[in-house]
């Protein structure tokens, strides 16, 4: 799938968003690696911290459908600015993705500019703390 077409999902998903808060609405698009797509957008809560990204929820809903094999993900925010993935994006998608792994940052002209993962989180926190199980 090509960026654009990734991102044209992400711009799709980012009409769902949630954001009565701040106004910034955010869609993701998770492309894993057996081709299937994944959206998802920002829903904020009134307790900030409940708040969820897009980038986190395209990657919680894509892990409970069975799916942990990234490539990469697009990123369509309703801003002027590109718009980057938080810190906690970037661990959480750490914990699943290598450093190959893509994103494809865009404003909400669908302006973009790629980085993988090993250049937005080039010292991440990684540990061997992950316990063999059944299910990997
Ligand atoms: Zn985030």
């Amino acid at each position: 799938m090509s960026d654009p077409e990734l991102l044209k999902r992400a711009a799709e998903a980012k009409e769902m968003a949630y954001a009565p808060y701040s106004g910034y609405r955010v869609g993701a698009a998770l492309l894993c690696n057996d081709g299937s797509v994944v959206t998802g957008c920002n829903v904020e809560n009134i307790s900030f911290g409940a708040t969820i990204c897009a980038e986190r929820c395209a990657v919680v809903k894509a892990v409970s459908e069975g799916k942990r094999d990234f490539k990469k993900i697009a990123i369509s925010v309703s801003g002027d600015e590109i718009g980057f993935p938080c810190g906690i994006c970037r661990q959480l998608i750490s914990e699943f993705a290598k450093g190959d792994f893509e994103f494809v940052c865009a404003n909400n002209k669908g302006e973009f500019k790629k980085f993988t993962l090993s250049q937005l989180m080039p010292h991440g926190f990684y540990s061997n703390l992950k316990k063999e199980t059944n299910n990997g």
